[in-house]
């Protein structure tokens, strides 16, 4: 999927702009998602692309939505992260190429994986 910033801008909200397209991450604590239990499927804000099951949702107390496993790997992408300072895993939408947020290897079991993603990245279903 290619859009245009433009594109882009014209169908995404200002904060989910921010995060999607310009890797931005939401103040902790904040995201409207954070605390959902509900019973469905999280999908990519930016394209719908599905993502995250909510079994796999856990409450992480990082302030994010967390994830220890992702509903399909080749729906996720995988990126070396090396801005300040540190080495990080950042993930993003597969379809839209969207950032998601990153990826932890202190998640609970079975995976041991923590996706630390911002509300803003993603819709409910
Ligand atoms: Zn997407």
């Amino acid at each position: 999927m290619n859009k245009s910033e433009d594109e882009w801008k014209a169908t995404l909200t200002e904060e989910q702009y921010r995060i999607l397209r310009q890797k931005n991450t939401e103040q902790a604590f904040t995201g409207h998602l954070l605390n959902n239990k509900q019973h469905g499927v999280y999908t990519c804000a930016g394209c719908g692309n599905p993502l995250f099951l909510s079994e796999t949702k856990f409450d992480s107390g990082s302030g994010w939505p967390s994830f220890y496993d992702s509903i399909d790997d080749t729906h996720i992408g995988k990126v070396t992260d090396k801005s300040w300072g540190m080495i990080r895993t950042e993930v993003e939408c597969a379809s839209c190429g969207g950032h998601l947020g990153h990826l932890f290897d202190d998640g609970p079991a079975p995976t041991g994986l923590r996706y630390c993603i911002n509300s803003a990245s993603i819709s409910f279903e």
